[in-house]
């Protein structure tokens, strides 16, 4: 079951993505428990996306999942500094940064544990106010100060498309971020924003069409 899905997406991702070598996808394991995970595991998954710390961190040290290694854990939900703790050991990557102190905190924790940690920059595309996310205009302010963090590494951005049926809408965050990628990779980084971090379950497809390098799914694998 879980393998079949698995296969789907992956078509998927050959049929819209104009770079398929270049997507990875990034199962949300937040609905199901460890036991569900190995299975998943075991049908082939590679990463595992998680939105709540301390549950990362409980499924990481679980019996059924503490001895697996060649697996990803990816933080992709609103983080809390006092929580950063919890997932500093095990995350590879933290999709949802988005102000200063937090990254600050991240560079810190990943100091005293003498590791570098990917993150991306959540980017409130939208400009929705119930959005989770850097307002543009803030995350300008701050790349300078971002930039100077010597244990994170800035490989990307995210966002996540507004809750519409409009295609259209959707369609324009993800060309959007796209654009903003290209902006800051010439202006201030350098080439070095590699990933976009956009697309679950209902807007996976555009998101590739646009151009994702990571796809977030769960609903449409374990529901
Ligand atoms: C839950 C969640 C997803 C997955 O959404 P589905 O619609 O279930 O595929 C992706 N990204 C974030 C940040 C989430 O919290």
């Amino acid at each position: 079951m879980i393998q079949s899905i698995l296969a789907e997406i992956e078509n998927d991702i050959r049929k819209y993505s104009p770079y398929p070598e270049k997507v990875r996808l990034v199962v949300v394991s937040k609905y199901v428990d460890s036991k569900i995970m190995i299975d998943a595991f075991n049908s082939g998954v590679k990463i595992f996306g998680e939105n709540k710390a301390q549950i990362l961190k409980n499924k990481k040290e679980s019996f059924d999942l503490k001895d697996i290694k060649n697996v990803s854990w990816h933080f992709i939900g609103n983080l809390q500094s006092n929580k950063v703790k919890y997932i500093i050991d095990y995350v590879d990557l933290i999709h949802s940064v988005n102000k200063l102190s937090l990254a600050e905190e991240i560079n810190r924790q990943a100091g005293i544990k003498g590791r570098t940690i990917n993150i991306l920059l959540e980017v409130n595309i939208s400009g929705e106010e119930s959005k989770e996310g850097y307002i543009l205009e803030n995350l300008k302010n701050d790349i300078e100060d971002l930039q100077k963090l010597k244990n994170i590494n800035i490989i990307g951005l995210m966002t996540m498309a507004p809750l519409t049926d409009n295609e259209n809408i959707i369609r324009d965050t993800f060309r959007n971020l796209k654009n903003l990628q290209d902006t800051l990779n010439k202006d201030m980084f350098n080439k070095q924003l590699k990933e976009l971090s956009m697309g679950m379950t209902n807007d996976y497809k555009i998101a590739l069409e646009e151009g994702a390098t990571l796809i977030r799914i769960g609903s449409k694998i374990f529901k």
